[in-house]
């Protein structure tokens, strides 16, 4: 029987919908961070250069709390929710139900190869299907110990997780599956897309694009620089919502561009590839993917990069021209373009005609300013006075809209992504009204 078989055979059976078998893959996942957090900080060292505080908050700490408010709030969410019945259906009643969709399939991305593997795992068994995942392997070492020691902790009729490169992605995505959750680039995305449209099998996209930072003159300059800096350098820049451009109005850019470098200098220091805090680019051919995209530019600060170590230092890089490939593509790494504008609405138009952003970052005290930025600008996230932060609210639903992606999760949003919301009407016997029951006549039709 072949992987997808068994988990199908799994599923059919039934056992995945309880809520004992949810409520134990959920501490299944929850063990496997709690005692493999050395390993997994391990490999998410090997892969990315990640320090163990920053392995810590952005991928184990971060999906241990996933799932721990998943299993807080799971029963809740799972309740029917009960809905009004018009009088033409009484007596009767209506409720919507959640149903698991079946067999799942999820995609991992490389840049944080453990929580964009975990947290959809997550939502997927809290809603009480069956999944293949598969992790990115541009992260290896990650994709290794979710390979190799993750099924251990879940049930291994119902879990598998699958390594392997575009082959065998392209394999499964001739497969037949009732979900596919798809994270990373746009390219794949279409093609995951095109896949799943020969079975109608539904997709979740979540891809990237390039985030916007607007920062106005009403805003305190030194903060801002401290919250751009931390959100675009996480990662070394490899965080899908990481700060992609800086507008900032001219009158205040001097300062911002300042502050930005003594941001750096006091997160990094003078030597940042010596910083313990600051990570490498996956691989040669992502560093020199942003070597040619940095290409002629002018630094601001200093060119600096290792291709032994794979290390490029933060780098700001002065106005680039709007048709250059710095400004056209998702720059995805320590690149940080500033670039001066004239007011507000020069800023907004500009972003209007990009595709639309995953995130957009607006630094502004001003309530018309505000107001004006979550009127006219389209994003996954639009998030006011700081970076990433949303990411904390499992509250807040997660994805992008138009080019960015399709599809939310985080907390309840991502068990409903799993669920077919089944709505449920009951009747009784009593009270059947004729009027409604062929053959017709002008009196019946005149109620
Ligand atoms: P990736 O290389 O890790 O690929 C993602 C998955 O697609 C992998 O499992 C890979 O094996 C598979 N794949 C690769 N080529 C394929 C093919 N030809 N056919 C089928 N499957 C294939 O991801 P990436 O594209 O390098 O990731 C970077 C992008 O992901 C950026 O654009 C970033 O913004 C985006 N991203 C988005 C999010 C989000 O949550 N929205 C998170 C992280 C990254």
């Amino acid at each position: 029987m072949t992987a997808i078989e068994q988990l199908r055979t799994t599923f059919s059976r039934g056992v995945t919908r309880s809520m004992d078998w949810r409520y134990s893959q959920l501490e299944g996942i929850e063990r496997f961070l709690t005692e493999q957090t050395d390993v997994l900080s391990a490999a998410l060292k090997a892969d990315l250069g990640k320090s163990s505080a920053e392995a810590w908050t952005t991928e184990i700490g971060f999906t241990l709390k996933d799932v721990q408010y998943t299993r807080k709030h799971l029963r809740k969410w799972l309740k029917p929710r009960k809905v009004s019945t018009p009088l033409v259906a009484r007596p009767g009643r209506s409720k919507i139900t959640l149903e698991p969709l079946g067999v799942v399939l999820i995609f991992g991305a490389w840049n944080y190869p453990l929580q964009l593997s975990l947290s959809p795992l997550i939502a997927a068994l809290a809603a009480g299907n069956c999944a293949l995942l598969k992790p990115s392997e541009v992260s290896p070492a990650t994709s290794k110990v979710l390979a190799d020691v993750l099924p251990g902790y879940l049930d291994s009729n119902a879990v598998e997780v699958l390594e392997g490169d575009a082959d065998v992605a392209t394999e499964l995505l001739k497969q037949r599956f009732d979900h596919i959750f798809y994270t990373g680039g746009s390219t794949v995305g279409k093609i995951v897309m095109r896949a799943a449209a020969e079975h109608l099998t539904p997709v979740t996209l979540e891809l990237g694009g390039k985030s916007p930072v607007l920062v106005s003159r009403y805003c305190d300059i030194k903060t801002t620089a401290r919250r751009i800096a931390w959100g675009k350098w996480l990662n070394a820049g490899q965080t899908c919502i990481a700060p992609d451009y800086v507008l900032v109005d001219a009158s205040v850019k001097e300062q911002l561009v300042a502050e930005l470098l003594n941001a750096i200098q006091s997160f990094y220091g003078d030597e940042p590839q010596r910083s313990k805090d600051y990570g490498r680019i996956v691989n040669d051919r992502h560093f020199n993917r942003l070597l040619g995209l940095l290409d002629e530019h002018d630094v601001i600060n200093h060119k600096d990069y290792d291709r032994r170590e794979r290390f490029m230092a933060p780098m700001l890089v002065d106005d680039p021209p709007a048709h250059s490939a710095l400004m056209q593509e998702e720059i995805f790494g320590p690149l940080l373009p500033i670039c001066a504008v004239d007011n507000l609405d020069r800023a907004i138009a500009k972003i209007q005609h990009a595709s639309k952003p995953l995130a957009c970052y607006a630094f502004t005290r001003d309530k018309s300013e505000q107001q004006r930025i979550e009127q006219h600008i389209s994003c996954g996230t639009l998030c006011f006075n700081d970076t990433l932060v949303f990411m904390l609210n499992p509250e807040l639903p997660f994805g992008g809209v138009g080019n960015s992606g399709m599809g939310r999760y985080h907390g309840e949003y991502g068990v409903h992504t799993f669920s077919h919301q089944k709505p449920v009407m009951t009747r009784r016997f009593i009270l059947d009204v004729a009027l409604r029951y062929p053959p017709f006549n002008k009196q019946k039709l005149s109620w």
